[in-house]
């Protein structure tokens, strides 16, 4: 039996997953996998070989031959597309889009779950997602479903893009989040839902600092459990 600890992260689009697991497993000593990276990459993949978002065939057919891998420096995840470092290219809304239409084939999931099953059984992780709780790590010591309204979702992620320099319209960007979050909750596979065990965080008025220490504290009373 293996010691490591598991703590999985579920949530809609823009809930703060990936802040609040990143700084988790930064102070519990953590290696920190973020699900959603493998999903774009595998969804840029698709992009540049021409696929469309609604060719599920296409997709599964060319899954077999996407090499996805994960390695870690100094804490942080590189996702490697074959031999290429895709870090700076995932986080676009095209990518994004891609991914969630994509992330709705069995073939595609089959091959990442394991990926992450992989990673939870050789080191401790805080592992951020839609489905980590119900389907990838359904053991996991500690589970949470993150999430907030959808315009303060929104508006955090306006402000990001502001600070980048990029044009951006408040409205659209809740648009577009609802419509993700429709789109990952009601596909047939592993659809976005709270797993029964799950604790309820919704972050929408608390800061990050009160959503990590509300986790830390969820992680000490299940190891004195
Ligand atoms: O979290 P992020 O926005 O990077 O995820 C991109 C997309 O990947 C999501 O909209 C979702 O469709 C898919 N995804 C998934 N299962 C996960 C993580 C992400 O289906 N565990």
């Amino acid at each position: 039996m293996s010691n490591n600890i598991a703590i999985a992260i579920d949530g809609p689009a823009g809930a703060g997953k990936s802040t609040i697991a990143r700084l988790v497993a930064e102070r519990k000593g953590y290696i920190y996998v973020d699900t959603g990276a493998m999903y774009r990459a595998m969804a840029l993949y698709f992009i540049e070989q021409g696929i469309g978002a609604d060719e599920q065939e296409r997709i599964a057919s060319v899954v077999p031959d996407v090499e996805v891998t994960i390695t870690y420096e100094d804490g942080e995840q590189i996702v490697w597309l074959g031999g290429r470092n895709v870090n700076g290219l995932i986080r676009t809304e095209e990518v994004g889009k891609m991914a969630s239409a994509s992330s709705g084939s069995i073939a595609v999931r089959r091959k990442l779950v394991e990926l992450q099953q992989a990673l939870a059984r050789k080191e401790s992780v805080v592992m951020d997602g839609r489905d980590i709780g119900t389907c990838v790590l359904p053991d996991a010591d500690v589970k949470v479903y993150l999430t907030a309204d959808s315009r303060v979702r929104a508006r955090r992620r306006y402000e990001e893009l502001k600070k980048k320099g990029q044009d951006c319209d408040l409205d659209v960007i809740e648009k577009d989040i609802i419509d993700r979050d429709y789109q990952d909750m009601h596909r047939e596979i592993s659809p976005l839902r709270q797993a029964e065990d799950a604790v309820l965080l919704d972050s929408s008025h608390m800061t990050i600092e009160e959503v990590a220490q509300a986790i830390i504290g969820l992680c000490d009373e299940a190891r004195r459990e």
